[in-house]
């Protein structure tokens, strides 16, 4: 089943959170000349547009990037944003230019920060976003695209040439199964190239009463920190309230989907920096996008 269309969801607080730790991340490797490889597991069309389509149709956007970008503190005035979020805000200003009509994706960003030594590796299932990428991808030389399922893809490109690679996992999670396929591959990935550095996002939804607290994205989290000993990151940007949703929720397609009241990253072998960058930058992004009381953030490492 590919329902999920990320251009209705484009620029929301999930895309700000994943892109911004995806562009810190990215932007850590390029420090030294040593290529890597960026794999892209779910890829997406790479650019959207914000005012016209799906996108237009919500306008997630707006309680997004919407926000972010219209700091006036982000030139230079009495309270600049910390340099994470300010380096990631100047590279979407910089693409979507003055109208906001090419918003970018995680290819995008991939693109924009990959150096002519590195290379790019984007899965992506739905046939629409996948002429999409190709569209904006394939003159690209430093680019492969792949038609294929990207968790189950991923093995194969490990370990790369180079020891070196940031692997961004960022499924729909429409599929309850993803929950159960995004450990069950990352160990497999972590026994071939234990080294390399992950980046997997989770949506926190609607709690059901009756389950732990957070519900399968918490759930998630934990088997992610527990699956490997090493470096590990945790962080988590709620922007609303949880809601708690009935014990039992239809299972019918077309049901109302739980409402995402935030969401997170567990990132394998971050950037060392990482944790200070993010203790400055959350506070700030959740005073941005957070609903009234209700920008809360947990965030741990070992
Ligand atoms: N990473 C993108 C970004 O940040 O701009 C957004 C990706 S969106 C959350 C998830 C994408 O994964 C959708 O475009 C969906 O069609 C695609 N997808 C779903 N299952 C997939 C699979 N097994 N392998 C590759 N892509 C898949």
């Amino acid at each position: 089943m590919l329902s999920y269309r990320h251009a209705f969801h484009a620029g929301n607080a999930a895309d700000v959170l994943k892109h911004a730790v995806l562009t810190y991340c990215l932007d850590y490797l390029g420090q030294k000349e040593t290529p890597f490889l960026a794999v892209d597991t779910h890829a997406g069309a790479g650019f959207y547009s914000l005012t016209e389509g799906y996108a237009a149709q919500n306008r997630e956007w707006e309680r997004g990037i919407g926000r972010l970008v219209d700091m006036p503190a982000l030139q230079s005035g009495p309270a600049p944003l910390p340099p994470l979020l300010a380096r990631y805000a100047a590279l979407v200003k910089e693409t979507l230019g003055v109208e906001l009509p090419r918003y970018p994706g995680s290819p995008a960003l991939i693109q924009r920060l990959l150096r002519g030594q590195d290379r790019a590796v984007c899965f992506e299932l739905h046939p629409a976003d996948f002429t999409a990428l190709e569209e904006n991808f394939s003159a690209d030389h430093r680019f492969r695209l792949l038609r294929e399922d990207g968790l189950g893809g991923l093995k194969a490109l490990l370990p790369p040439p180079s020891r070196r690679a940031c692997v961004f996992i960022d499924p729909p999670y429409e599929m309850k199964s993803d929950y159960a396929a995004v450990p069950e591959h990352l160990a497999e990935a972590l026994r071939r190239f234990p080294t390399g550095m992950y980046i997997t996002w989770y949506p926190l939804l609607g709690r059901r009463s009756g389950t732990e607290s957070g519900g399968e994205g918490a759930a998630l989290r934990e088997t992610l920190l527990g699956l490997y000993d090493g470096n590990r990151c945790a962080v988590e940007l709620r922007t609303a309230k949880p809601p708690a949703l009935p014990a039992a929720l239809p299972e019918v397609p077309g049901a109302a989907a739980p409402r995402m009241y935030g969401s997170g990253l567990v990132i394998y072998n971050p950037p060392w920096t990482l944790r200070e960058a993010l203790e400055e930058s959350l506070p700030v992004l959740a005073s941005i996008l957070g609903d009234e009381q209700a920008g809360i953030l947990i965030l741990h490492q070992e």
